[in-house]
């Protein structure tokens, strides 16, 4: 078997007279080069430009609000359990008469934080909560940072915005899955 084309002949022949002045090479080159500009670009004006990643790309974490604005996390805990990275605390607190409609659940996190110096986004967390109330962003970096005070998420940057809520084209494994193969 071949593995490479070392072996493949050099052609040392003479060169003819036309091919001595060099036009031939240049403008084959030169039609090389236009093809390439009028063609489609592979490459895009990031970061004015994203390019769309698909559901399955892991970003910015969100914890997400049910339809009627209500936090769905309930503090169970489950997200940090299933943390490889032990990247996620939080702190449970008792949902009290008239909070009702901030927190869909009896307990709520008080206090919910993601460690980003730790986090490696593979998603377990998402997949380990049975409220549907954490998720990666597919369409949202975690920004750089230069401190470490500023790579600890607090629930300030972790809750979704109503006035700008969080979607996505498919939430489930399975919906992932369909709409990969879909798009193949
Ligand atoms: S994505 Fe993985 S590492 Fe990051 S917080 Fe979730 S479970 Fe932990
Ligand atoms: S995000 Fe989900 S798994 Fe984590 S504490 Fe809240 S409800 Fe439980």
């Amino acid at each position: 078997m071949q593995l490479t084309d070392r072996s493949k002949k050099t052609d040392k022949s003479e060169l003819s007279l036309l091919e001595n002045t060099y036009f031939p090479g240049v403008f084959k080159g030169m039609g090389i080069t236009l093809k390439h500009f009028f063609s489609k670009k592979a490459t895009i004006r990031y970061p004015e430009e994203k390019r769309y990643l698909g559901p399955v790309f892991r970003g910015h974490h969100i914890l997400k609000r049910d339809d009627k604005g209500r936090e769905r996390c309930t503090a169970c805990g489950l997200c940090a359990v299933a943390c490889p990275a032990e990247a996620i605390s939080m702190v449970a607190a008792e949902r009290v008469k008239g909070e009702e409609h901030l927190y869909r659940e009896e307990k709520y996190a008080a206090a919910y934080e993601v460690n980003m110096l730790r986090c490696i986004f593979c998603g377990l967390c998402e997949e380990a909560c049975p409220k549907e109330a954490i998720y990666l962003r597919h369409d949202k970096f975690v920004p750089v940072f230069t401190s470490r005070d500023q790579v600890i998420y607090g629930k300030d940057q972790l809750v979704e915005d109503m006035d700008n809520r969080y979607e996505r084209d498919a939430w489930t494994k399975e919906d992932m899955a369909k709409l990969w193969l879909e798009n193949k």
